[in-house]
């Protein structure tokens, strides 16, 4: 009797979990109205998109157009920055550190294009070594750095070459083109969330593509890209996007037509 009891208790279970929903017992009409399943409203805004690929849409902040840097500041002190502008572009002033956006910004798309010169010298991370930082939490490198590096012909660990999540992703290729030429990021970033208490809701993902090249595909971060030691997150809300001034000796790389999509 023992085991019996068992079994019904058990059919009793199997039956509480199994439980179909009440209107199942009839069959199911399958569906016949195309319409039940279109979707009118919220109409998407309108923007115009640019008139050649990696041109800004009608909705972006341009933060650099080849004019002024009016848009940022310097990371240790809040001065304007002071890059050089020259020919349409920005080229990197080491001795300046640093610079970051005036805005900030959460969830966003993000554009920008950069040119490590002909002639680079040096070797591994000091080549032609910058960066882009999706969220400044900090003076210095304190943040979430997508590499950048030439990495044309230049050996170095795989997690800190071009369109790397720094120490935390490699590239799923290696899409750089050569010294001298143009390179493309297009990065789709949605920041870290936080509970009041300071605790991780949900982490930050990236996407990244190099040159119209997917590199990175909605990769999750394990916290902020550190040099040393293993990444952890620190709470923020909204943050500057940051570049790179990075101490190695090659010369500076250059930056030109940055711009920013707001998301969400
Ligand atoms: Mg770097």
């Amino acid at each position: 009797m023992k085991i019996l009891g068992s079994a019904v208790a058990a059919s009793f279970v199997l039956l509480l979990a199994c439980q179909p929903p009440a209107r199942a017992q009839a069959p199911a009409a399958e569906p016949t109205d195309p319409k039940a399943t279109e979707q009118w409203e919220p109409v998407p805004p309108v923007i115009t998109p640019g008139n050649v690929a990696g041109a800004a849409p009608s909705d972006a902040i341009v933060l650099f157009d080849g004019h002024n840097l009016d848009q940022w500041e310097t990371v240790k002190d809040g001065s304007p920055a002071r890059w050089k502008v020259h020919d349409g572009v920005v080229t990197v002033d080491k001795s300046t550190g640093n610079i970051q956006t005036r805005q900030h910004f959460r969830d966003y798309q993000l554009h920008l294009e950069w040119r490590v010169p002909e002639g680079i010298t040096g070797d591994g991370q000091a080549r032609g070594n910058s960066g882009v930082f999706l969220a400044s939490t900090g003076k210095g490198d304190e943040g979430y750095e997508v590499q950048i590096l030439d990495s044309y012909n230049n050996k170095t660990y795989v997690n800190g070459q071009a369109a790397s999540v720094y120490k935390q992703a490699p590239p799923l290729v290696n899409a750089m083109r050569p010294p001298g030429q143009w390179q493309v990021y297009d990065i789709v970033w949605t920041a870290p969330v936080f509970a009041a208490d300071g605790a991780l809701k949900t982490p930050a993902c990236v996407t990244v593509f190099h040159n119209g090249v997917l590199v990175q595909n909605h990769r999750e971060l394990a916290g902020e890209t550190v040099y040393i030691g293993k990444p952890k997150y620190k709470p923020y809300t909204d943050a500057a996007i940051k570049l790179q001034a990075h101490g190695d000796p090659s010369p500076p790389i250059s930056f030109r037509n940055i711009w920013v999509r707001k998301l969400g």
